[in-house]
């Protein structure tokens, strides 16, 4: 290859030499240079070099593509066959040499040209190669989150009740999710909620819990009211096994004319027995919330164990599981409703907690880390 770059610069030196010339001695130089300083096997190398660069550098998109590459290299009127015809200005010594690298360029297109084959033949006959016996490729269709399962279970136990479902804002403003909920701003419960605030506003904030939603409910409504409210309810509080910064609640509202705390306790009743299964049985402990009066927690008996005493139930044989009572008088009259006419009971309950006791899950970091080595196990409950 040096060899052509210096026949080339020599040409065009004698050709710049003699460009003023006119006498037909510099004409006839013009004329037989190209043919001494450009001999037909470098010419044939070079044109090879540069074909070579160009087959490489071609990526077809389509057949289309593909048979313009075909005819333009292996047609009848190609490329290759045109180098070959050039094969008989090759001096005899030289032929070998050239047949050599002529060759060495055809299997280069010709695989080059095959490598895209399948593009061309897919596009032709698209049609006619489909075998539909064949059976078909897997796809991965996932599955519902734990918690979503569990959600929709309790909606669909207290849909049959006549619940309905009602949803609000996760960004709050303090007197739906503490004021009108009974607890004013030096209530030492709020200690227990502490949240996340908006800069732009101090009185908004990150609902910590669904009682906002009943707050709003009751707002818009009057009895009777009966309604669960399912959600992701914030905490600032540091991230563990047993605590996060946010999870779901469930919360119930039933507020109606003699509602007393026999319909609270059948309600829950019904709601174990759909969910943990006929023969699980409850049990309230006196407890104290703002909003509610009495208020009562309710455990229900150990899953694992069937009461005897394990490390689950701390060998107690019962599980906490919600937190309820009767809808505190000042919480009514908040909204304008008449607590001398009307009573009502709430309830609530922490989603990731009965899927812990559904699933056995023990950490609660598990159902927002994304881990589909976890998720996958709930497949079977699609
Ligand atoms: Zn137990």
């Amino acid at each position: 290859m040096a060899n052509v770059g210096i026949s080339i610069r020599i040409f065009y030196f004698l050709a710049f030499c003699s460009r003023n010339a006119a006498d037909e001695s510099s004409l006839v130089l013009w004329l037989i240079l190209p043919i001494l300083y450009l001999r037909p096997m470098e010419q044939l190398a070079a044109q090879i070099e540069n074909y070579k660069k160009e087959v490489l550098a071609f990526t077809p998109q389509n057949a289309e593509e593909v048979e313009q590459f075909r005819i333009k290299y292996l047609g009848s009127k190609g490329l290759v066959k045109n180098l070959m015809a050039e094969m008989k200005n090759v001096p005899a010594e030289q032929k070998r040499e050239a047949g050599q690298l002529l060759n060495e360029f055809k299997t280069l297109v010709e695989n080059h040209f095959e490598s895209f084959s399948s593009l061309q033949q897919n596009n032709h006959h698209s049609t006619q190669q489909i075998d539909i016996t064949l059976p078909g490729n897997d796809i991965a269709i996932g599955s519902l989150h734990p918690l979503s399962i569990v959600r929709n279970k309790i909606i669909q136990i207290f849909q049959r009740l006549g619940f309905a479902v009602a949803e609000g804002p996760e960004i709050e403003d303090d007197w739906h999710n503490f004021g009108a909920m009974n607890l004013p701003e030096d209530h030492p419960a709020r200690d227990m909620q502490d949240t996340f605030y908006i800069n732009q506003n101090p009185a908004w904030l990150l609902r910590t819990h669904t009682s906002s939603v009943q707050a709003r409910v009751m707002e818009q409504q009057k009895p009777p009211i009966r309604v669960i409210c399912p959600g992701r309810v914030y905490r600032n509080e540091t991230i563990s096994a047993r605590a996060h910064c946010f999870f779901h609640q469930v919360e119930g509202l039933y507020v109606d004319e003699n509602v007393s705390f026999a319909d609270l306790k059948q309600t829950l009743y019904f709601f174990v027995q759909e969910m943990f299964g006929h023969g699980t049985k409850i049990r309230f402990r006196p407890s104290y919330f703002p909003f509610t009066e009495p208020s009562a927690e309710m455990d229900i008996s150990c899953l694992i164990c069937g009461g005897k005493g394990c490390n689950v139930c701390k060998h107690t044989g019962w599980v906490e599981i919600l937190g309820s009572g009767m809808v505190h008088p000042k919480v009514l009259e908040n909204f304008n409703i008449d607590s001398n006419k009307y009573t009502g009971f709430a309830f609530g309950m922490g989603m990731e907690r009965i899927c812990q006791l559904k699933y056995r899950v023990n950490d609660l970091r598990l159902y927002s880390q994304n881990d589909v080595r976890f998720l996958q196990q709930f497949t079977a409950a699609l």
